[in-house]
């Protein structure tokens, strides 16, 4: 079993007691049995109630002030679920948990909103944050002790940009995948990462045989130093986390 957890690229390190956090309760729930799939999302929720996070409650204001928000939830064994332009849900990687278990993966705006009701899940006011910068989106890749990997992540995206603008968190492949004895989470700027299809070909390489850390530092050497850009990720083996950036993240495995 193993969790890895990160609290965004870009993110000071004075928020790592959170990602601590984060990582014990998902790493506490695979340890009594719970699995991947719920131990990543339990993590992710943890970030979502620390508003210190650029998702959930903190997430970062749009252009216009609303706060918009974009999570994802996946499983290797075939299973995606992601929300896009959610408005008015504190705990948006809840709602893409719902949308694994449909026959869609994707749901956006005043559709995801409706669902979200449907399914029961409480609206709020979420009043976000003004942070200086956005790289504090947040997730979770977990393995459990039957081998099943998945992968959890929920952002505001990036402060200032257009409502309705979607960055990677949700894009498959770009910012999250999983496969057999693989799972990757991206953050930083989504474009760059999903222009990039940026988590499926840090997947290929370890499929390759390069070791966790060598896959990661060779996604982020493909963007200048400038583009803030960071990764954690799992195999059936070991997990990492790296960035060109400072990026608060954790790792528990037995
Ligand atoms: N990747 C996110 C986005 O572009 C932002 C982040 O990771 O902080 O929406």
């Amino acid at each position: 079993m193993r969790i890895v957890v990160h609290g965004g690229a870009g993110h000071t390190g004075e928020v790592q007691d959170g990602v601590e956090t984060a990582v014990d309760i998902g790493w506490k729930l695979l340890g009594d049995g719970a699995d991947a799939v719920s131990a990543a999302v339990a993590s992710v929720v943890v970030l979502e109630d620390d508003s210190r996070f650029n998702a959930g409650t903190g997430a970062c204001l749009r252009a216009d002030g609303s706060v918009q928000t974009d999570a994802a939830v996946a499983c290797n064994d075939g299973r995606l679920g992601t929300i896009s332009v959610l408005e008015d849900i504190a705990n948006p990687v809840q709602v893409a948990r719902l949308v694994m278990d449909e026959d869609f993966d994707a749901l956006a705006g005043k559709g995801a909103l409706d669902y979200a009701r449907s399914r029961g899940i409480t609206t709020t006011t979420v009043i976000g944050s003004e942070k200086p910068w956005a790289g504090d989106t947040v997730g979770a890749v977990a393995q459990d002790s039957s081998g099943a990997i998945a992968v959890a992540s929920s952002t505001g995206g990036i402060r200032g940009r257009l409502a309705g603008r979607v960055g990677d968190t949700p894009h498959w492949g770009g910012g999250l995948w999983t496969d057999a004895g693989v799972g990757i989470a991206a953050t930083g700027v989504g474009e760059a990462i999903s222009r990039r299809l940026l988590c499926f070909r840090v997947a290929r390489m370890m499929a390759d045989g390069l070791s966790v850390q060598k896959a990661l530092e060779w996604g982020i050497a493909l963007y200048p130093p400038d583009i803030v850009i960071g990764l954690i990720a799992l195999s059936d083996t070991e997990g990492a986390g790296f960035s060109n950036s400072s990026m608060p993240w954790a790792l528990r495995q037995d």
